[in-house]
């Protein structure tokens, strides 16, 4: 059996090390500590925003983000329903009502029309949702002009979540770094690894001091243990930063391979009917953390289940896109906007293999193993 090809495999760059034995060299083996303040520092520059706050998870960032701007129970909060569960979760902890949007066929991140229309109708009614989080899916930004705009005129806190996003741009802007506060994941599969981890960015100094309290148990500034509201212990260790700067040295170049893998992607199956390769908007800059497209099996001849089904036989680890949040069976109670689009998208989509490490070798076998399945079917034997 020919060796496994992941879907988004860790790269190291070699740095991380060096910063990993400053950081036992010191004995700051502890959560805090001079990598983390590195790191948020190197982060809050290569976003540009003014503070970025380093934590254990883009999950618990998002969690800490939505407190910060006021999220309560009962509270409704708009979110992309394709999306990773990590997007929503945060609003259940906090005992407010997701209502998820649906996608645009432009970017496949949250409908701005849509949006307007529902935020329209809820301030009609006397009742906007106290959040919108947008998702910035495989890579790519949302319309953050319109979505920011709408947030704006209706005085709803947009929370961006760029766990998937960081390298990307917008008109020249880093996602994150346009709504109240932006969160990043640092997961494994991310374009950048701590190993597991994650980061709240903020222009707002006193917003990410508070965010910097709670995440740390949120002790009073008292000798003594002194408490006036309820914390978290999400903050990162400091061995996990030192591998985080390592990583974000070389972020350029891990955009440049995942834009260079997508690329050869295309030019190897351009040729191919009823693909459609993930529209890169005009907006910006896609990072293609991700090469995903969609199947359209009556010109291709199979499902884009049935290419994965085929990718896994030759040990190819491939992926379906997003299934949306609106039809996962715990979020069942919860209301959305459309959601056609998304679910189209999940059923006709498909994430390849698209590490930054990924060899030619690499290419040429995942190419030919999605080009056999077309060959195999009637309408590519004719
Ligand atoms: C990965 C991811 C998260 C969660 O990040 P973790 O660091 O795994 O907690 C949230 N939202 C999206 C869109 C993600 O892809």
């Amino acid at each position: 059996m020919a060796e496994r090809i992941y879907l988004s495999p860790p790269h190291l760059s070699g740095l991380e090390l060096l910063h990993v034995q400053e950081a036992f060299d010191s004995n700051w083996i502890a959560p805090l500590g001079p990598q983390v303040d590195a790191f948020e520092q190197e982060f809050a520059a290569s976003v540009g925003v003014r503070a970025a706050l380093a934590l254990s998870s883009g999950t618990a960032a998002l969690h800490l983000a939505l407190r910060l701007v006021g999220v309560e129970p009962g509270d409704e909060v708009m979110v992309s329903t394709l999306t990773f569960a990590g997007s929503v979760y945060p609003i259940c902890y906090l005992g407010a009502r997701p209502v998820f949007v649906d996608s645009e066929a432009a970017s496949w991140n949250m409908d701005p029309d849509l949006l307007a229309e529902a935020l329209a109708e809820r301030a009609r009614q006397n009742r906007l949702p106290k959040a919108v989080v947008v998702v910035h899916l495989y890579g790519q930004c949302a319309d953050l002009g319109r979505i920011a705009a709408l947030c704006d005129a209706y005085g709803v806190a947009l929370v961006e979540d760029a766990a998937e996003a960081l390298g990307a741009s917008y008109g020249g802007r880093s996602p994150g770094s346009v709504g109240r506060v932006g969160i990043f994941s640092f997961n494994g599969n991310k374009i950048i690894t701590t190993s597991g981890g994650g980061m709240l960015v903020a222009d707002d100094g006193a917003l990410a001091a508070r965010a910097r309290k709670l995440a740390a148990q949120a002790r009073e500034p008292a000798p003594h243990y002194e408490h006036h509201e309820i914390g978290y212990n999400y903050r990162m260790s400091n061995v996990l930063a030192a591998i985080g700067r390592g990583q974000l040295a070389v972020l350029a170049e891990r955009v440049a391979a995942r834009r260079r893998v997508f690329a050869e992607y295309q030019a190897r199956l351009g040729d191919l009917p009823g693909l459609a390769w993930m529209p890169e908007a005009p907006w910006g800059t896609h990072s293609r953390w991700l090469t995903t497209l969609t199947i359209d099996p009556a010109q291709f001849g199979a499902e884009a289940e049935a290419v994965r089904h085929s990718l896994e036989a030759e040990n190819i680890e491939a992926r379906p896109v997003w299934k949306p949040m609106h039809l996962q069976p715990v979020f069942a109670p919860y209301a959305r906007i459309g959601g056609q689009v998304a679910e189209s998208l999940f059923g006709r989509g498909l994430c390849l293999p698209s590490g930054s490490s990924l060899s030619d070798a690499d290419l040429v076998r995942v190419a030919a193993a999605v080009r056999n399945v077309y060959i195999q079917t009637p309408l590519g034997r004719t």
